[in-house]
């Protein structure tokens, strides 16, 4: 991937230096990591209340610790990094929304350390990178790409970049007003119905997400490896993955991003197509 030849964002906003949590932060212990990254990659709800759920599926109690003051230089290669993709998120996705006549408003991406204030509430890196629709926001603590690598065996630069397009694909759907719309239809519904429809929400996003990496790939960024990358990482993050390396039985009405498959089914059609309209996790004829 070569990253390095992508436009470099102005809009990262660095916060790794001021400490949420009095310096502290909560981390859970390993147990609950995996869960917490299942339901921290989710969208629409607080990172708060998505802190409680990670609490309430773990059993574990937070474990307080602490990684020491960061120096300027520290991890700045990986600043880097995401400053490029998501410049490169930028430029693709304002050309499609020119192309139908809207205009693109890039989201902002605050890198934290252990925990920080979002516009949802505080949050800490628990919960894994998440994006806030009420500041349009996206979330990172750069720790996940070590997690992402060590604990899921999902190394590369693009897995990395997957979940930023990921998370833009969020931001996407927000501009789009489709967020909003199956948050006002999950209202009132079964807990297992709601699930469904946060799945295809989810769902998009990676497709989405591929869509970004279509057009990647036609300007010759990236390339087929890079997409196996990313698939490793749609397979390692997938609910179904995650609950039996969590040691619990598979229970698809709790999963909350959907099945390792319809991950990488979903990543894969929007790297393929580059359509937006293929995107339609929400149809009926869908393949989900
Ligand atoms: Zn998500």
């Amino acid at each position: 991937m070569r990253w390095d030849d992508m436009r470099e964002s102005g809009n990262v906003e660095d916060e790794r230096s001021s400490s949420g949590f009095g310096g502290g932060g909560l981390r859970l212990g390993i147990g609950g990591v995996v869960l917490a990254i299942v339901v921290g990659l989710l969208v629409g709800k607080s990172p708060m209340e998505i802190l409680g759920m990670v609490m309430q599926f773990s059993g574990h109690q937070p474990v307080a610790t602490q990684r020491g003051p960061i120096a300027a230089t520290d991890n700045d290669q990986s600043k880097r990094f995401v400053a490029h993709v998501l410049g490169d998120t930028e430029d693709t996705w304002g050309k499609l929304f020119q192309e139908s006549g809207e205009q693109y408003r890039p989201p902002k991406l605050v890198l934290f350390r252990n925990a920080v204030q979002s516009g949802c509430g505080q949050a800490s890196s628990a919960v894994g990178p998440f994006y806030c629709p009420a500041d349009s926001k996206v979330y990172l603590d750069l720790g996940f790409f070590d997690e992402l690598h060590k604990r899921f065996g999902a190394p590369g630069d693009f897995a990395a970049a997957y979940v930023v397009a990921h998370e833009v694909g969020h931001h996407v759907q927000n501009l789009m007003g489709i967020s909003d719309k199956v948050h006002r239809a999950e209202q009132g519904k079964s807990k297992a119905t709601a699930n469904a429809l946060s799945v295809k929400l989810e769902l998009q996003a990676d497709c989405f997400a591929g869509v970004w990496g279509h057009y990647a790939q036609a300007r010759g960024l990236v390339d087929r490896n890079d997409m196996e990358q990313a698939l490793t990482a749609a397979n390692a993050i997938g609910d179904d993955t995650l609950q039996r390396n969590a040691g619990r039985n598979v229970a698809p009405d709790s999963f909350t991003h959907g099945s390792s498959e319809q991950r990488m089914h979903w990543f894969r059609t929007g790297f393929e197509s580059g359509r937006v309209k293929d995107c339609n996790t929400f149809s009926r004829n869908a393949a989900s």
